[in-house]
């Protein structure tokens, strides 16, 4: 009988053994600027703007989920650098259908394709018209991003490699997801115990900015945002829909200009451009109100160490990331601040 027990402990113990509770691997969330230049201009081979956000656990190195927003010239690169393959991605958000943020995108997608990859969601804006008359479509974009390989003749040519290869190229792996701008958040995507949220933005129409929320902390990509009050006098250059959606946010993620570009100070930088930006200045209040821990400044204006930014001369000469840093904690900012430069990475909680 005794012996029987034994038997039947062990095999019971065996059967149990995958069912019984591991230590929990702690949930943790990486954010990385894959791109920090600011405009169409090439700055000390700077990559054009764009964020990725891991999220997974320590058993993973965080890695488990990949969102790409944004993907600027030179995209693909600095993933290589992280040994992020574009195969790895889950989704692709877009804030607007400016070049600095979508020159990667064919890159991305020309390499997946050719890895054969699976199919990924698109996610960004429906078209939207401007109130000069042109309509900005991220869905066009988006499904004729390859079309200069299918028209060369390499999407084929490479098929006939490997006849895996979808015929379509690049756009049969694309799932176009689009949703209206509101000037509240709506849920844009999910997996999983991650959430997607997007608020309207003014810069260009159609500008959406993103928020990410996982259990290990949340990150607002705001783009290009600036307020919806144009000119001054205004409050801020901040966008108060953006402020919505980063309410009790962990990390912003955000373009900022700094206020030396500014029409008072002689650099010749168009007013246009300029005050469709938020100031490094307005986004430290803007932070500091959220009750937001991080800001992360990238896409920068100028860029840093920059005499000219794009065509203009930067006043007062090339700007450090103390300056920056400087006019972040003038707004009170009293939280931590990143002065974006490509690949620079932030990771919830603290390693
Ligand atoms: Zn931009």
């Amino acid at each position: 009988m005794k012996r029987f027990s034994i038997a039947i402990a062990f095999v019971v113990g065996v059967w149990l053994a995958p069912f019984v509770p591991m230590a929990e691997a702690a949930p943790c969330l990486m954010v990385t600027l894959t791109g920090t230049q600011s405009g169409p201009s090439v700055f000390n081979g700077q990559a054009g703007a764009g964020t990725l956000v891991r999220y997974g656990d320590d058993s993973n190195d965080c890695a488990a989920m990949k969102l790409q927003f944004d993907a600027g010239r030179g995209t693909n690169m600095r993933l290589s650098q992280i040994d992020v393959s574009p195969v790895q991605l889950n989704a692709i958000f877009f804030t607007h259908m400016h070049g600095d943020h979508t020159e990667g995108f064919a890159d991305v997608m020309m390499l997946r394709w050719y890895f054969k990859g699976p199919k990924i969601d698109i996610v960004c804006s429906s078209d939207a018209t401007s109130v000069l008359g042109h309509t900005n479509s991220c869905r066009k974009f988006v499904m004729h991003v390859a079309d200069a390989f299918l028209q060369s003749g390499e999407i084929a040519e490479r098929r006939s490699e490997d006849n895996a290869r979808l015929a379509g190229g690049p756009v049969d792996l694309i799932n176009v997801i689009t949703f209206d701008p509101k000037d509240e958040p709506q849920v844009v995507w999910s997996s999983g115990d991650v959430k997607v949220s997007a608020i309207r933005s003014t810069h260009t129409a159609g500008h959406a900015s993103y928020r990410v929320d996982t259990p290990a902390g949340s990150v607002v990509i705001g783009g290009d945002a600036g307020n919806d009050v144009l000119v001054p006098p205004r409050a801020s250059s901040t966008s108060e829909q953006v402020e919505k959606l980063a309410k009790g946010v962990d990390i912003i993620v955000h373009s900022a200009f700094h206020p030396v570009m500014g029409p008072d100070q002689g650099s010749g930088f168009p007013p246009r451009s300029f005050y469709r930006q938020s100031l490094a200045s307005d986004l430290g209040a803007m932070a500091q109100r959220v009750g937001a821990k991080h800001l992360m400044l990238t896409h920068l204006g100028p860029s840093l160490g920059a005499v000219i930014h794009n065509q203009w001369k930067v006043p007062g000469g090339p700007l450090t990331q103390a300056d920056y840093r400087k006019t972040v904690e003038a707004g009170g900012f009293t939280g931590n601040t990143i002065v974006g430069t490509d690949l620079a990475t932030l990771r919830l909680p603290a390693k």
